[in-house]
């Protein structure tokens, strides 16, 4: 069941003297911005009866860091503004795992009667849980690597990683044996970014793609991302297959057993269980 107790603390109007825009002069005399934040706190984490400035994000001192961002960079465009205000937020307060910034121009250059002109961006941390693999070289020091790779960029971080196993290769092909794990990480990347960044790791640790479920240096897949449930053309998440594979799920059931699969409606150790079960009812 999701968690929908939360806390939230609102900043309005904040108001900056700022230099974004795409015209010099924008950029040279500067303008007037204002900030609506709206800013989720971990419920988790968060004593929500303390009355310690430390149990919250202190928001004297997040309307300054707002204020000194927004004067210190300079942006063409507020959207661009929004979107690092967004990361720069989530990356200095941990507490934080749920941001929506509106940047509002009300003197923007549109030489029409308006009243305002306003960007919103919302950013929140995502917990995924990917499957990685090698079966060429050194096994062990790929993984390792990709791990590194992993946690190297402040928008996703590594949680854990569960122990490793030696599996059987899948799919046919007659190839070495498989080292295999299953980590936990938490990213602010979009799906499609998140793909996109794991197939970067893959490509600097040698990955070819000569034949499908072929020998690999190292391969990452997304098995899970929230309880987000999507089927496009390169993208497919839940992972389209996890449920018949051991070695997605052996590994899985060590660090998110608990963690229902969002269409099966089943757990990561009931699906396990049942994959065992089939495969002893097969030989
Ligand atoms: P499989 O996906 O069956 O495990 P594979 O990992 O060997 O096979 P790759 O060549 O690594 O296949 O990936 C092929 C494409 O699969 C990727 O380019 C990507 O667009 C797509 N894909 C679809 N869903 C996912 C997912 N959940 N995680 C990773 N890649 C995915
Ligand atoms: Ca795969
Ligand atoms: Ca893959």
């Amino acid at each position: 069941m999701k968690n929908s107790d939360f806390r939230m603390i609102k900043i309005r109007e904040l108001q900056v003297y700022a230099f974004h825009g795409v015209y010099e002069e924008e950029t040279a005399k500067g303008q007037n911005f204002f900030i609506n934040a709206d800013i989720c706190l971990d419920s988790k984490r968060t004593d929500v009866l303390s009355d310690d400035l430390d149990a919250t994000v202190n928001y004297a001192e997040a309307c300054e860091f707002m204020s000194d961002y927004m004067k210190q960079n300079t942006c063409k465009l507020i959207e661009r503004a929004a979107e690092l205000l967004c990361r720069e937020m989530l990356l200095k307060y941990p507490l934080i795992t749920k941001i929506t910034i509106e940047l509002r121009k009300p003197e923007a250059p549109i030489g029409l009667p308006f009243e305002s002109v306003s960007v919103v961006r919302s950013l929140s941390w995502h917990t995924a849980i990917l499957s990685i693999g090698s079966n060429m070289g050194d096994k062990h020091e790929f993984l390792d690597r990709a791990l590194s790779k992993l946690d190297d960029k402040p928008h996703t971080r590594l949680i854990c990683e569960s122990e490793r196993f030696v599996t059987k290769p899948y799919g046919g092909v007659e190839q070495d044996d498989f080292v295999n794990s299953a980590v936990i990480i938490e990213t602010m990347l979009s799906p499609y970014e998140l793909l996109d960044f794991l197939h970067v790791i893959e490509k600097s640790e040698g990955r070819e793609r000569l034949i499908h479920w072929g020998p690999r240096t190292l391969d990452l897949d997304i098995v899970f991302y929230d309880d987000l449930v999507m089927s496009e053309s390169n993208l497919t998440i839940p992972h389209i297959d996890m449920q018949n594979r051991y070695f997605v799920l052996k590994p899985m059931s060590k660090i998110a057993g608990y963690y229902r699969h969002p269409l099966l409606g089943k757990t990561v150790s009931e699906l396990l269980r049942e994959l065992e079960e089939k495969e002893s009812d097969e030989s």
